[in-house]
């Protein structure tokens, strides 16, 4: 019997959660989603991974089935605000599953796609609403949507909204929302503006912490590959020789670098595509899908792009550039890994990098081994600073160690 059962959820739900092959809650959701029916507010310190679109989808899906009304024409129910556009479609997407068969009205928008589609959804009236800032504000600005009837507000990934710049953008259109409402904030760090934004909105909030980055970091065979900069597209040519790299997904500094990145894979005959802001949304929609469906063996990412992106079985994670802040580095990482299984992430270092490494190192409390048997190996010469180990958790106190490499001098 699915543990999903033990919460008042439609049947249709329960259904379609086994479907999807959900056989337990996750930590969020046993949290969450008695919490969230019961119409409470709600902090997640949660990222994506956890499991946190079922837990806030579910409990509405589940209210608005039970409770149907007759929308008014340009408003929606409930309105659940993303920072990126694959974040926002991943997130109906889920929805849309899970509610399959109750007839409830749902609406992804975003910018970058034509917006009548959008202005004729939001016309007939909406019981859930998923959206960017940037093209929300703009249907608001010329009066295609308006708030008088919102119970629910989600604002999902409450910190990439600030490190994005949005947040002047949230604020706005929080502003433009009723006071009388549920709302649900979602962050998976809890910079000061955040702490404060969840003070001013959220009254009472049930407060639920789910400690993902330790997890993750559990699962992931983690290497650095020490090389000259010259020696990047060779290595990774070379790696990807292994063809039990069947799914591999590299993130790098730069759109441009991106290209550069695929134009040398593809010369070497290795599927590849791109994703980043400088691609239009169709394209960029359509290289993800080819790499979920295995079309594509490589996608090569930003940060920004790469956020949150949901798919499965990713086998190698690789930073061709090291990430500037230590959370990227465990974001990206945490693609891999995903439900339960393991994975490897792999990340090129010149010699420049050795203090975002120990940044990095310190930032998770671990020493990541160094590769030395490859053929580019080169060793540096300015000595590392100690890593600080953080207090061993249950999750992160296994030794991330292999043969050919070691862990000392670097
Ligand atoms: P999320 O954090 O919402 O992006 O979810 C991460 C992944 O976990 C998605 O692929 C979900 O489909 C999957 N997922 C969500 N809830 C469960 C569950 N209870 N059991 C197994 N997988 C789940």
């Amino acid at each position: 019997m699915s543990e999903f059962k033990a919460f008042s959820l439609l049947a249709s739900i329960i259904d379609r959660v086994s479907l999807k092959g959900y056989t337990q809650p996750t930590p969020i959701q046993q949290a969450c989603i008695p919490a969230l029916i019961n119409g409470n507010d709600l902090l997640g310190i949660a990222q994506t991974g956890t499991g946190k679109t079922a837990a806030f989808s579910l409990p509405i899906i589940n209210n608005f089935g039970r409770n149907k009304i007759d929308i008014k024409a340009k408003s929606t129910r409930s309105l659940i605000l993303t920072p990126t556009r694959e974040l926002a479609s991943q997130i109906m997407q889920n929805i849309d599953d899970y509610s399959d068969g109750l007839g409830l009205k749902t609406k992804v928008v975003y910018g970058g796609v034509g917006r009548q589609a959008q202005v004729d959804a939001i016309a007939l009236g909406l019981d859930i609403l998923v959206a960017t800032p940037g093209r929300l504000l703009d249907l608001i600005e010329t009066g295609d949507i308006n708030f008088k009837a919102l119970e629910v507000f989600v604002l999902d990934e409450a910190d990439t909204m600030l490190d994005m710049g949005f947040f002047r953008d949230v604020q706005n259109i929080i502003s433009k929302l009723p006071k009388n409402r549920q709302t649900l904030l979602f962050s998976a760090t809890m910079p000061a503006e955040i702490e404060i934004l969840a003070q001013d909105i959220l009254t009472d909030p049930k407060k639920v912490e789910i400690a993902a980055e330790t997890v993750t970091i559990d699962l992931v065979n983690q290497s650095v590959y020490q090389l000259e900069k010259s020696n990047k597209v060779p290595l990774l040519l070379n790696l990807l020789l292994q063809p039990n790299f069947e799914k591999v997904l590299i993130f790098c500094k730069t759109k441009y670098g991106a290209d550069i990145i695929v134009k040398a894979l593809e010369a070497a005959s290795i599927t590849a595509a791109s994703l980043h802001s400088g691609k239009t949304q169709a394209v960029r929609e359509e290289a993800l899908q080819n790499f979920k469906d295995a079309n594509l063996r490589v996608l090569v990412a930003t940060d920004v792009a790469a956020r949150g992106i949901d798919v499965d079985n990713i086998t190698l994670v690789i930073n061709y550039n090291l990430p500037e802040d230590p959370r990227n580095y465990i974001h990206r990482i945490g693609r891999t890994a995903r439900a339960g299984k393991s994975g490897m992430a792999i990340s090129f270092a010149v010699e420049n990098d050795v203090r975002q490494l120990t940044n990095i190192e310190n930032s998770i409390g671990q020493t990541i081994p160094v590769v030395i048997e490859q053929p580019f190996h080169k060793e540096f010469s300015k000595a590392p600073k100690p890593v600080q180990k953080k207090k061993p958790t249950k999750k992160n106190n296994r030794t991330n160690k292999s043969k050919k490499t070691r862990t000392k001098k670097r």
